[in-house]
């Protein structure tokens, strides 16, 4: 069975991959496919409705089951920014580091019992009839008072997931068993085998 990722990065490929791989599914790009898509607006107020944008894009374009997902950041002591803007938090175009530095300033005065902070992520898959799943993943931690470690993308250097190690910190193999997208893609693998298993598809 083949599906499509709603996006051309190709860690998320990986990643989503290797778990669905095991229930017959082969997860493709839409560059893949030869199919040129315009990003669209991620104009949800939540990761959820925002994962359904994008999903609704490619399945429009390509009427195969498709999946998308949307994370982000939230920090306790900001009120749960940067949220679904953690992309944009610096401005439109900034770089990730750009991001990370504005995160560190809006908590220069914050100490690090109250650095309390999740990354959420957001799947939603759509199959040919318009059937949807929706799975989450969290993974709570805190962030640093610098940015720590190499390894990663995004606000990785400076999430701390256990008592003293960034995601930055470790190698990417073990990030991905354990972060918050891992998590969402797994619980869409349950769904997925219950849906298979039941005989619907
Ligand atoms: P998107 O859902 O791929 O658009 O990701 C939104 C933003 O959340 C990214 O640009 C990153 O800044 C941040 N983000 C999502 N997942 C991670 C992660 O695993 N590590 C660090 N930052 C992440």
């Amino acid at each position: 069975m083949r599906f499509v990722l709603s996006s051309n990065n190709k860690g998320k490929l990986e990643e989503i991959s290797k778990i669905l791989t095991p229930l017959g599914i082969n997860v493709c790009t839409l560059k893949d496919l030869g199919i040129e898509m315009q990003e669209p607006e991620e104009t949800g107020k939540t990761f959820k409705e925002n994962a359904k944008i994008k999903a609704l894009a490619a399945y429009n374009l390509t009427g195969l089951p498709t999946i998308a997902d949307d994370s982000g950041l939230e920090v306790d002591a900001l009120g749960g920014k940067p949220g679904i803007y953690s992309a944009r938090f610096a401005g439109e175009n900034v770089s990730e580091q750009e991001n990370a530095e504005k995160l560190l300033s809006e908590l220069k005065n914050v100490p690090a019992p109250k650095r309390t902070a999740r990354h959420v992520c957001c799947i939603c898959c759509i199959l040919p009839g318009g059937k949807e799943f929706f799975a989450d993943g969290i993974i709570n931690g805190s962030i640093a008072l610098e940015q720590r470690g190499d390894q990663g993308f995004g606000y990785d250097s400076i999430f701390i997931f256990d008592t003293a190690r960034t995601f930055a910190q470790i190698p990417i193999e073990l990030k991905n068993k354990m972060s918050h997208r891992a998590k969402a893609i797994n619980n869409l693998y349950n769904k997925l085998k219950s849906y298979i298993n039941s005989g619907e598809v």
